[in-house]
């Protein structure tokens, strides 16, 4: 496919209309489009045919709206008001910059480097900021190396709540590799388990299409989930699930599987540990017990059981879903196990593994500074070391006690903790009380609001860069000039990391670094110049890699972990004093665990299900975008809601023994009686009015957490719901 590019385009631009190949730059989705400019200016996005990730998403569809905010962030601004007033004056970016500096050099020579913290979050997932400042041997986006060279070990990241538990701590000790190296066969499977997750609402949602044509092929889709999803709602059956609980499940199939004889028995003896352990654990969760535990009847427990040993394939469709809850990362490994003892790794129509080999992308693998700990070791060592940064969780401990060291300054960048993070009001006591803040972003957030210093980013459409995908790759040309005086991410940081003494590591502006990192990759650069639509490169993958010595770097058959076995038991986890099995607990915030609260709170209280018209807490200021949802809903079950007196719309208040916050009422049985879902994202500066009052973590528990990961339990607490007046909306009270 040729197609034109951006200089013909540039050329193009006298004109009234013209169309270029590009990549949308809402998020870091990358979705392949082409552009219509009118005048020069974005007008509307349509997929790209062909390419691996051709969607356009409903925010994607809104882009001129997004781009053109009068709300983006168009000048640097430093702080004149009070911190959390919001009131600043416009600086230039050399005063700015220098400012920022001198002061993170003035807290290294009173405090010491690993005063000063970075922040990095979801709107930073580009794919050239993953290579620049990537950890060396980590694979995950939010671990960031800018501060290394100054001497912190503090970075931290959206991996301290999302993504990490699964794609890492669950995977890593089990299998030897983290989840971004694996992937679901769904072109060959005959069962596909969509298990905690909704792929319509992924950036980019490219697998749904996959899964409609698996189910079209005749694959048999199972949702697993608390709420009927997209996903569930095309699946042959929805089997709804207590927040939580899921590792239960799991646990119960596995004692069926076992008692039955249905597991993958060569599989299990040559290339698995602990099987007998797990074997005698996993009896103490019959059937029975498990539909007292997780409200899924035995019948279903024991037929999904059978459906999966027996569909020669099966794979599964999983994300972040199962990770927010007291043994979130040993409930998402005892689903990892119950694949691997059906045999269903590495074949056709099963979880697929990557080999291991070396990335055809080149990176400035800085490290940590070696001498000193991040921010959350001393509870987290596992996740700090395979992350490579600090638990974000704890930053509140150093920055207001100062233990295990302060924290002095702290720099966010595409991120929002006040709305993301449990406890909105401990967050802002935290910034009030840093030396320095200083966030950059593309509109204003509630951090930004205690910020010293506010810096203005440009969206990926004013970027230069390249994106990836598995087996292909694109650059990134710049469709429009940056707005305003904002500057890119990627200028930004090297911008600081010059002032700060550095910059010499990171290539000297977005050209460079596209060129960098693809000097030795197998399409080059060249090509990729001829090809704006991007180039598809690689073969495909074997299979049972694991029996070829594919999966390990000395060549030698088995899994990259320490015993080259799935470690069922996990050695890993072991060393680190953790339950070397997966062992199910019961929410400490449940009903079961906790009957007393449940008469005052009786719902089970999940929070987090995507919406399609944000992204996390973004675009709720965007009117094209909220028409689609205008206020933040609590998903309520039609029993639940007639018990309490709610009609659908209806102004509720949802409570916890935290806080109690403002929602409209949404009567739907796609959420199981007994459980509610609410949404997140409110809580921002410049949201529409309804959700800007509306945070749902003023709910959600700091303290709450699973022991591994860290993590809150954002999806499995308890609540109330209760009808308020109309004229009741209030601001939420802790
Ligand atoms: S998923 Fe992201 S990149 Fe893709 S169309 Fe939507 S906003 Fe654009």
């Amino acid at each position: 496919m040729r197609m034109s590019h951006r200089s013909s385009a540039a050329r193009a631009d006298q004109q009234a209309v013209s169309n270029v190949v590009g990549l949308c730059g809402i998020c870091p989705g990358g979705c392949g489009v082409e552009i219509e400019l009118v005048e020069g200016r974005i007008e509307r996005l349509k997929p790209l045919k062909g390419h691996p990730a051709g969607v356009v998403c409903p925010r994607g569809v809104k882009a001129k709206e997004i781009v053109y905010s009068p709300d983006r962030l168009l000048h640097p601004l430093a702080r004149i008001g009070v911190k959390g007033e919001g009131r600043f004056e416009r600086i230039a970016w050399d005063a700015a910059l220098d400012r920022i500096a001198e002061r993170l050099l003035e807290i290294k020579r009173t405090s010491g480097p690993e005063a000063v913290m970075t922040y990095i979050g979801r709107g930073l997932f580009d794919s050239g900021l993953v290579e620049a400042f990537a950890p060396p041997g980590v694979n995950n986006f939010s671990s960031k190396s800018l501060i290394f060279p100054f001497g912190s070990p503090n970075n931290a990241g959206c991996g301290s709540v999302c993504q990490t538990a699964y794609g890492m701590l669950a995977a890593i000790p089990t299998f030897g590799l983290g989840m971004a190296a694996t992937y679901p066969d769904f072109d060959n499977a005959r069962l596909i388990v969509i298990w905690g997750a909704n792929p319509a609402t992924d950036s980019p949602p490219t697998a749904v299409r996959k899964i409609l044509a698996a189910k079209k092929k005749g694959a048999r889709l199972i949702a697993i989930d608390h709420m009927r999803s997209h996903a569930a709602a095309n699946a042959h059956q929805w089997i709804p699930v207590r927040s939580g609980t899921d590792g239960a499940l799991a646990l119960g199939m596995i004692n069926v599987i076992i008692e039955e004889r249905l597991y993958d028995r060569e599989f299990v003896d040559n290339w698995t540990v602990g099987f007998d352990e797990l074997r005698a654990y996993s009896a103490g969760f019959p059937p029975e017990e498990v539909e007292r535990i997780t409200r899924v009847p035995a019948a279903v427990v024991v037929e999904t059981a059978r459906a999966i040993a027996n569909a020669k394939h099966a794979t599964l469709s999983m994300y972040t879903g199962l990770e927010y809850t007291d043994s979130g990362v040993q409930n998402l490994r005892a689903v990892f196990v119950l694949f691997a003892i059906t045999g269903n790794l590495d074949v056709p129509g099963g979880i697929m593994l990557r080999a291991k080999q070396k990335a055809p992308y080149r990176r400035t693998n800085i490290p940590p500074p070696p001498d000193v700990k991040p921010i959350g070791y001393d509870r987290y060592p596992l996740f700090c070391e395979l992350t490579k940064s600090a638990q974000f969780m704890e930053a509140p401990r150093a920055i207001l006690e100062g233990d295990p060291y302060p924290v002095k300054a702290l720099v966010i960048a595409g991120a929002s903790i006040i709305t993301g993070y449990p406890d909105p009001e401990l967050w802002k006591r935290c910034f009030a009380a840093l030396d320095l803040l200083v966030v950059t972003d593309r509109f204003m957030t509630a951090d930004a609001q205690y910020a010293d210093f506010v810096l203005p980013a440009t969206t990926y459409f004013e970027n230069k860069g390249y994106q990836k995908y598995p087996g292909y790759v694109q650059l990134r040309e710049r469709i429009i000039e940056p707005l305003g005086e904002s500057r890119s991410d990627y200028w930004i940081f090297t911008q600081l990391a010059r002032r700060l003494g550095y910059g010499e590591l990171f290539p000297a502006d977005e050209d460079a670094l596209a060129e960098f990192v693809l000097r030795d990759h197998p399409v080059g650069i060249d090509e990729l110049r001829r090809h704006p639509e991007g180039v598809r490169f690689g073969k495909p993958e074997e299979h049972r890699k694991y029996e070829k010595g594919l999966l390990r770097e000395d060549r030698q058959p088995g899994f990259d972990t320490p015993s080259g076995k799935v470690e069922i038991a996990s050695s890993v986890l072991a060393k680190y004093g953790l339950d070397a099995l997966p062992k199910y607990t019961e929410p400490s915030e449940g009903p079961l665990a906790n009957p007393g609260l449940a008469r005052e709170f009786p719902l089970v209280l999940n929070t987090g299900a995507r919406i399609q018209s944000t992204f996390r807490s973004q675009h709720l200021n965007i009117p094209g975008l909220l028409e689609m949802q205008p206020e933040p809903q609590v998903l309520i079950h039609p029993v639940d809601a007639a018990a309490r007196g709610i009609a659908e719309g209806d102004l509720v208040q949802v409570r916890t023994p935290r806080g109690r916050v403002p929602f409209s009422a949404h009567v739907t049985d796609a959420v199981m009686a007994g459980g509610v879902e609410l949404n997140v994202g409110g809580g921002g500066p410049i949201q529409a009015a309804a959700w800007r009052q509306a945070n749902a973590n003023y709910l959600t528990d700091h303290f709450n957490r699973d022991p591994i990961s860290g993590f809150p339990a954002y999806k499995a607490l308890l609540c109330e719901v209760e009808k308020l007046p109309p004229e009741a909306a209030h601001k939420p009270a802790a």
